[in-house]
C-alpha cells in the first residue's frame, strides 16, 4: 500500500493536517538524528510555513497533488534556491544555491514538502557515506554499520521513518546500493529520463536522479513527478512521459527474466546467493519465465567505470577553485598557489585520489591508452545489454555483493570499497534503468540486515521493472 496515497487520503479527509504531519516527521528527525545523521540541514520554520500553505489550499477546496504536504528529503547536491547546498564537501560548506534544480521546481509545483537536505559522500564519490565532510550516516538497522552510499542519507532517512520519500542520485549505484543496505526501494531511471539541471555534477555521462521510498508504488509516484524532458539539460531525453503508478497491475505472467551468469560466480557470499535464489524462485512462482543469460563484458565494467568516472569528475570539479566557486581563503598569494591551497584544504582524500586519477587518464599520451579504451569497453557493455534484451524483458541480480558493512571496514583500502560497486556500475555504463527492492535479510551479530535484488529494464522501460517489483512486493507483504 502506498504510504503517500494513504497520507494524502488522511489530509483530504481531515484526519490530519499538513502542519501536524510535518511536525510529526520533524519530531522523528529530532529524535533519531543523533543516532543516524541522515541530514545535513533541516529548516523547521520554512517547512511548517509551507505545510500551512498546503492546509490553506485544502481548506479553500483547491485541488492538490497526491504529493502535496508529504514529507521528503533531497540529497544535498540537488539545488534549492536560497538554501545551503554542500555536496557533502567542505568546499561548498557555505554555498547557497542561486536557482532551483528542475527536479526541485517540479516537486515545488506539486507542493511536495521538503524537510531537509540529506547526507552523502563528498560530491557523491563513495559507497558508504563515510566520505562526507558532515559525518558518517549510520544504518538504521544497526548503528555500527554504514547506510551505504553515496545517497546514504536519503536511504537512511526513509528507512528510519524520518521522511516518506527522498531523492538520491546514482552514477554507479548510489541510489540502489544504499537502498539495498537500508531495506528500501530505490530506482535509477534510464540515463536522460530525469533532468540533471541544477544537480551538482559528478560524472555527467552517468549521473541520474531518482526516488527512494518504502514501497514500489511510492517510488512510481515520485518518478512520475520528476521525469520528463527538460530543455535546460542537453542530455534530457524526449521520451514519452507516463503516469508510472498507473502501470502497476502486479501481473508478470509470461515475462522473461534473465539471470546473468557472470554476476553469480562462486565467490559470491553464500548468504546473498541463498536469499537471491529464493527471490528468483518467487519471481518464477509469480509466473515469470527464468532464463540464464550472459553479459560477457561484465568483468571489465568496474575497471572502465573507475577510468571514465574520475575523468569526468576531474573536469566537473575544476570549477571549484575558491575564486569562481567554493571555499575561499583570505590570504594574498600567487593565483596558482591559491588554487593549490584551496583545493588541498577543502577537498577530502577520496576526491583528491579521483581527481589525480582522472587528470592522469585525460592527459596527453594517456588518453588513448586509458580513457578512449574505457569508452570502447563501455560500448561493448552496452551491446551486451542490447543483445540480452532481445531475449528477455528484465534482468535480475543481487544489488550488492554483501549486506551493510561495519563503519570503517573499507576506508583504509579504497579498492575494497570500489569492489562493492561490482553489480551496479555496469548499469550506469549501459544507461538502462534499474531498481533495488528488498528480497530478504541476513543475520549478522544478531541483527537481521536487509539485502536488495536489482531488477534491470530495457531503456525507458521503468514501468516494466516497477510493475515486476510491485508484483513481488504484493506477494511478500
Ligand atoms: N560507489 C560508487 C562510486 O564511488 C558510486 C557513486 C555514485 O553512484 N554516485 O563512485
Amino acid at each position: 500500500m502506498s504510504v503517500i496515497k494513504s497520507l494524502h487520503a488522511d489530509l483530504l479527509s481531515g484526519k490530519t493536517t499538513a502542519r501536524a504531519l510535518a511536525q510529526n516527521y520533524l519530531d522523528v528527525i529530532k529524535e533519531k538524528e543523533q543516532d543516524i545523521n541522515a541530514f545535513i540541514s533541516v529548516d523547521d520554520d520554512a517547512v511548517l510555513t509551507h505545510a500551512e500553505d498546503v492546509d490553506a489550499k485544502i481548506a479553500r477546496g483547491e485541488k492538490i497533488d497526491v504529493l502535496a504536504g508529504i514529507p521528503g528529503g533531497l540529497k544535498d547536491l540537488i539545488s534549492v534556491r536560497g538554501g545551503r547546498t554542500t555536496a557533502g564537501s567542505k568546499m561548498l560548506e557555505n554555498f547557497t544555491a542561486v536557482y532551483d534544480a528542475t527536479v526541485t521546481t517540479r516537486l515545488k509545483e506539486r507542493d511536495a514538502l521538503v524537510l531537509g537536505k540529506t547526507n552523502l559522500d563528498e560530491f557523491a564519490c563513495g559507497g558508504s557515506t563515510e566520505y562526507s565532510a558532515f559525518g558518517v550516516t549510520k544504518n538504521p538497522h544497526d548503528n555500527t554499520r554504514v547506510a551505504g552510499g553515496s545517497s546514504g542519507g536519503s536511504a537512511a532517512a526513509v528507512a528510519s521513518g524520518e521522511v516518506v520519500w527522498a531523492l538520491g542520485t546514482d552514477t554507479g549505484g548510489s541510489i540502489r546500493q544504499p537502498s539495498s543496505f537500508c531495506g528500501v526501494v530505490g530506482l535509477k531511471p534510464t540515463y536522460g529520463r530525469v533532468s540533471r539541471y541544477g544537480v551538482i555534477a559528478m560524472a555527467s555521462s552517468l549521473d541520474q536522479v531518482g526516488p527512494i521510498a518504502t514501497t514500489v508504488e511510492d517510488v512510481a509516484i515520485i518518478l512520475t513527478r520528476i521525469a520528463g524532458h527538460d530543455p535546460q539539460d542537453a542530455t534530457s531525453a524526449h521520451s514519452s512521459d507516463r503516469v508510472y503508478e498507473d502501470y502497476l497491475s502486479g501481473d508478470i505472467r509470461g515475462a522473461k527474466i534473465g539471470i546473468p551468469k557472470e554476476f553469480l560466480h562462486s565467490d559470491l557470499d553464500a548468504d546473498v546467493r541463498r536469499v537471491f535464489d529464493e527471490a528468483v524462485a518467487r519471481y518464477e512462482s509469480l509466473g515469470a519465465e527464468i532464463v540464464e543469460i550472459s553479459l560477457p563484458h561484465t568483468e571489465f565494467a568496474l575497471a572502465a567505470y573507475y577510468i571514465i568516472m574520475p575523468a569526468e569528475l576531474s573536469s566537473n570539479l575544476a570549477r571549484y577553485d575558491g575564486l569562481r566557486y567554493g571555499y575561499a581563503i583570505d590570504e594574498k598569494m600567487d593565483v596558482q598557489d591559491y588554487y593549490k591551497k584551496v583545493r588541498s584544504t577543502a577537498f577530502g582524500a577520496e576526491i583528491k585520489r579521483r581527481l589525480m586519477l582522472g587528470t592522469y587518464t585525460l592527459s596527453a599520451g594517456y588518453y588513448d591508452a586509458y580513457y578512449k579504451k574505457a569508452q570502447k569497453v563501455r560500448a561493448l557493455i552496452r551491446r551486451d545489454y542490447e543483445k540480452a534484451f532481445e531475449k528477455v524483458d528484465y534482468i535480475f541480480t543481487p544489488t550488492a555483493p554483501e549486506v551493510a558493512f561495519k563503519i570503517g571496514a573499507k576506508t583504509a583500502d579504497p579498492l575494497t570499497m570500489y569492489l562493492a560497486d561490482i553489480f551496479t556500475v555496469p548499469i550506469n555504463l549501459a544507461g538502462v534503468p534499474a531498481l533495488s527492492h528488498p528480497i530478504g535479510t541476513i543475520a549478522k551479530d544478531g541483527v537481521d540486515l536487509p539485502i536488495g535484488g536489482q531488477l534491470i529494464g530495457k531503456w525507458f522501460d521503468e514501468e516494466g521493472i516497477l510493475n515486476a517489483a510491485f508484483a513481488y512486493e504484493q506477494q511478500t507483504q
